[in-house]
C-alpha cells in the first residue's frame, strides 16, 4: 500500500527502530512506548485490520501470534507479556495496517 505508514516502516522507507524480521513479519519498537518494552509486530502482507483477514492468512496470522513469545524474551521479558490488537475506530486502531502490540517491563499500564 503506498500510503501506509507501516508498509513505509517494512520498506525501509521511514526509520524504525528493528528488532526481529523474518520472511513474514517486521517487529520494531513503537516510537511512543506505553511500557518499558512496547512492540509492533506487522505482517508484511498488508492486511489493514483483523477484521478484514480471512482463512488465508490463517498460517500468517498463526505465525504472528507463535511468534511472540520468542520476540518477548528476546527483549528480555522473561516473566510474560501483553498483547493488544486495536481494530477500527471503535478499538482505538489509529494505522491502518494490522499489528500486534506486546508491552512489557516497568510502567505497564493497568486496566482500570
Ligand atoms: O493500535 P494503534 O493503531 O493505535 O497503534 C499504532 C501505534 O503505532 C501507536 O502505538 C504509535 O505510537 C505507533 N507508531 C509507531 N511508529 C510510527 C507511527 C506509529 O511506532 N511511525
Amino acid at each position: 500500500m503506498d500510503d501506509c505508514i507501516f508498509c513505509k516502516i517494512i520498506a525501509g522507507e521511514i526509520p524504525s527502530s528493528r528488532v526481529y524480521e523474518d520472511e513474514l513479519i517486521y517487529v520494531f519498537k513503537d516510537i511512543n512506548p506505553k511500557a518499558s518494552v512496547h512492540l509492533l509486530v506487522i505482517p508484511k502482507q498488508h492486511i489493514a485490520r483483523l477484521d478484514h483477514a480471512t482463512q488465508e492468512h490463517a498460517s500468517l496470522i498463526a505465525h504472528m501470534m507463535l511468534s511472540l513469545p520468542k520476540i518477548a524474551e528476546s527483549q528480555g521479558l522473561d516473566n510474560g507479556f501483553r498483547t493488544i490488537i486495536n481494530t477500527g475506530p471503535g478499538g482505538g486502531q489509529e494505522v491502518d495496517h494490522l499489528h500486534i502490540h506486546i508491552l512489557g517491563g516497568a510502567k505497564m499500564p493497568g486496566f482500570n
